[in-house]
């Protein structure tokens, strides 16, 4: 059973949203290519969901700036622009992306007190979305994963993928996908690589 984690490509993460990823929006097209290449048997996509007044939002740190280092309930933590609030258009899909052919949603990011950048637990690692119970229940052995941003949500996702489903082979689809700084990604591509995470790019999906 084969799955692709189609990661946050969401409005606000595409140039024009509050946290905009360099070139965000040139992911959706190849998004599309894969969901349209009939190679998976389920597409989930993630969605960051926070309520107002998320924790990781500068604008809650008195003082503090985005893209600042703050502290949230002991933990380091960036600090991000407010972005991606519930029941805003900035937390929508991307209007193009196909998001009628995705299976299901998981959502993340709803605890104000922690920040998710993986699909699959929060960053204190005390709680799980449900996402890698989900996989393994459906039998799914292989999962691709692409999207916005591999510095921070891509790669945790990937990294989890592989601590909490048993068994799983991961790949991280490169040209699906966009960081916020260069040194981010090529630190993210070595960090899922000596993980034993494999780098391809969409081609090599549709090619079988
Ligand atoms: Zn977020």
């Amino acid at each position: 059973m084969k799955a692709l984690l189609l990661t946050d490509i969401q409005i606000g993460f595409c140039p024009g949203g509050n946290l905009p990823v360099p070139e965000g929006d040139q992911v959706v097209s190849v998004a599309n290519a894969l969901i349209d290449g009939g190679q998976y048997d389920l597409i989930v996509a993630s969605q960051d969901w926070h309520p107002p007044g998320h924790g990781s939002f500068a604008s809650s740190h008195p003082g503090k700036q985005p893209f600042e280092m703050g502290e949230l309930s002991g933990m380091p933590q960036m600090l991000w622009p407010d972005h991606c609030v519930q029941n805003t258009s900035d937390a929508e899909l991307h209007p193009e992306l196909k998001s009628e052919e995705v299976h299901f949603i998981q959502r993340k990011g709803e605890n104000r007190r922690v920040d998710s950048y993986s699909a699959f637990r929060d960053n204190d690692k005390a709680h799980s979305t449900g996402l890698a119970d989900f996989l393994q229940e459906r039998g799914v052995t292989e999962l691709d994963i692409c999207g916005l941003a591999t510095d921070y949500c891509v790669k945790f996702s990937a990294l989890d993928a592989l601590d909490m489903v048993p068994g799983i082979k991961v790949r991280f689809i490169e040209d699906a996908s966009r960081g916020i700084t260069p040194e981010g990604v090529s630190a993210a591509i070595d960090e899922m690589r000596a993980r034993g995470i494999e780098i391809i790019d969409s081609r090599k999906v549709l090619k079988g």
